[in-house]
């Protein structure tokens, strides 16, 4: 058991990552395919590939919006932030960035190379961009200046830019700390069915690997049991990152790993 697989020690990234990239390609491919999307430059939208003015995108930006947001509460009344730490494309461009982020530090000399991480949040910037300027329009007229949406269009995508920017560049702060969805997430109500909390203390070694791997900055160890929007379950996005990071720490110390997702703290 003390070789651990690939698998074993990163099993809730794994699952998570697959599970953003199904919603990424959901979120890319469906007003791609004209399931739904608007197209202001030519003033239609489409439903299920149906073209209709586009004033009756109002209807199903409202559906949408509106389902969005039901399904934030549903899951949070079930799971907690699982839309965060699991689905929404904004949080998985978050954790890119912060892998970036992480790369653009030098471990020998602990010097962070500032110009290549503006140039690579550039790059993502711009990618999350047009990704999101793709549900609104048919992104060829970016480039067709005959098109009377063409400087609206570019005025609209630098304003958006900018802001994508800060996010993109805080990275996993963006989730911690402005992103309005995730403040949405903590005031509406929530259970969390199950969460990660220490089923052991005294075989905890306090390596403080799971502190390190939690991308909500917060204590995996204490979080369950305080009641507080930045330190306590309600900032959880149930990742899994620290039930990870603590068998990767345990097992080859030849003990058994003590944090995980447990529905009834009370019977600890
Ligand atoms: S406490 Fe664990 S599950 Fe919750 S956000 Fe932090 S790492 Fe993820
Ligand atoms: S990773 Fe596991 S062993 Fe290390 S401090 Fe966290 S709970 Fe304790």
């Amino acid at each position: 058991m003390n070789n651990l697989s690939f698998y074993q020690k990163h099993k809730f990234k794994i699952w998570r990552n697959f599970s953003y990239i199904f919603f990424l390609l959901i979120f890319i491919f469906f007003p791609l395919f004209h399931v739904v999307k608007l197209d202001i430059a030519h003033g239609v939208s489409y439903l299920f590939g149906q073209e209709m003015p586009a004033t009756n995108a109002f209807r199903w930006l409202i559906l949408i919006i509106g389902g969005i947001s039901i399904l934030i509460i549903f899951t949070n009344l079930i799971l907690g932030r699982v839309f965060c730490g699991w689905i929404c494309p904004g949080g998985f461009f978050a954790q890119i960035q912060e892998f970036f982020r992480k790369k653009s530090l030098n471990p020998k000399t602990k010097k962070f190379s500032k110009i290549k991480y503006y140039l690579i949040t550039g790059l993502v910037t711009t990618i999350f961009t047009f990704l999101i300027f793709n549900w609104i329009t048919d992104l060829r007229a970016f480039f067709y200046i005959t098109n009377p949406a063409f400087k609206p269009l570019w005025i609209a995508f630098a304003i958006s830019f900018i802001i994508f920017y800060f996010e993109m560049f805080v990275a996993d702060k963006w989730c911690r700390v402005y992103c309005p969805t995730g403040i949405y997430h903590k005031i509406t109500p929530y259970f969390h069915f199950v969460k990660p909390v220490l089923v052991n203390k005294q075989e905890c070694s306090d390596c403080k690997e799971c502190i390190k791997a939690c991308p909500m900055g917060l204590d995996p160890r204490k979080m369950a049991y305080i009641n507080d929007f930045d330190r306590g379950i309600q900032a959880c996005i149930e990742c899994g990152e620290c039930v990870d990071a603590c068998v990767q720490s345990q097992i080859p110390k030849g003990k058994e790993p003590v944090l995980k997702f447990v529905k009834d703290i009370h019977n600890l």
